[in-house]
């Protein structure tokens, strides 16, 4: 679906909201402030348009109230449009070149992505564990360290850099969480919180997947440290593609993601990742392969508003986000 198309589905404001209430209110209408099923539209002329009344706690609400476009002042288009942008790129999109596209400030721009991002989030539905060949890496983050004469510093793990621990199932779903190590101790509750004992583990040589593979159905490893990386079906590629696209984003996108906002990111990466499905093509060489598709971006823009009451962003005093997620946080 191109900009036009998405335009003639939704030619006005009232198109918009209509999509929004449809789709955040698939269950029915409820009240964000009391959850009450009983509501009335205001249509006095001095209500504006899509402004309801609760029956019983007689506060009225919006389709937009409680979610992380609460209270905008923007048109739902511009929301619809960030949010188009947003599921269709591969690495994302800058809060600059959004700004542009959008007609906002760069600084509206960044909050809006960061609201989207939150809607990315999953949802209360949980995520299942992981099965079948399940890869395990981490990742290190972070700046290159300043430059001081005779000083040799270290690289990847073992320095300051933030960790990203990434499950990813072989053509499957993805689970990722910041890391402050890759001991043992703190690899494995992720381990086993995102991952069936019935699964096949891959990983590398770290030790620590030694000691937590013995309790998995099977356990095999590529030793990176020897330069083997594929062994047969041996090797963490899924993982590392998911890893790539992190940096990826960072380097030609973000530039800087902060700790505190990082969640958010992989939250965006991994919604992209889990809104492809499998799909058979025939290469020029006439083989059949089997690559990842992204979804209809209708799809993906009913799951992102599928759970958007109750995940309203916080202003801070500066004029920034902020969002209560655990240190510990993961996409699917
Ligand atoms: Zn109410």
């Amino acid at each position: 679906m191109n900009i036009d198309q998405l335009r003639e589905q939704f030619p006005d404001e009232n198109a918009c909201r209509k999509f929004f209430e449809t789709v955040i209110w698939q269950n029915g209408r409820r009240c964000p402030h009391c959850d009450c099923r009983v509501s009335y539209l205001l249509s006095g002329r001095s209500s504006r348009p899509g402004l309801y009344e609760c029956g019983w706690c007689k506060r009225q609400f919006t389709v937009t109230t409680k979610t992380p476009m609460h209270s905008t002042k923007l048109p739902l288009w511009k929301w619809l449009l960030c949010m188009y942008l947003m599921v269709n790129s591969s690495k994302g999109v800058s809060s600059v070149f959004m700004g542009k596209w959008l007609g906002v400030a760069q600084r509206t721009a960044w909050k809006m992505g960061h609201a989207i991002r939150r809607l990315m989030e999953p949802g209360p539905e949980g995520q299942p564990p992981l099965n079948g060949i399940v890869e395990l890496d981490e990742k290190y983050f972070g700046g290159k360290p300043r430059y001081e004469h005779g000083v040799k510093h270290k690289r990847g793990k073992g320095t300051e850099k933030q960790g990203v621990f990434v499950a990813a199932e072989r053509q499957g779903q993805v689970r990722s969480a910041l890391i402050d190590s890759d001991q043992t101790a703190e690899l494995r509750p992720l381990v086993e919180r995102f991952v069936d004992r019935q699964a096949h583990l891959m990983t590398d040589q770290n030790w620590a997947y030694q000691q937590i593979g013995k309790d998995y159905a099977a356990h095999s490893w590529v030793n990176h440290s020897e330069k083997e990386f594929v062994r047969g079906e041996v090797h963490n590629n899924t993982a590392e593609s998911f890893n790539s696209l992190l940096e990826r984003a960072k380097q030609g996108v973000f530039h800087f993601m902060s700790p505190t906002h990082l969640p958010r990111y992989l939250y965006e990466i991994g919604f992209r990742w889990a809104h492809r499905v499998p799909k058979e093509i025939v290469t020029k060489h006439r083989r059949r392969k089997t690559v990842m598709v992204a979804l209809p971006v209708m799809d993906m823009l009913r799951s992102l508003l599928t759970h958007a009451v109750g995940k309203q962003l916080r202003r801070t005093l500066g004029g920034g986000v902020r969002v209560p997620i655990a240190v510990l946080s993961s996409v699917n």
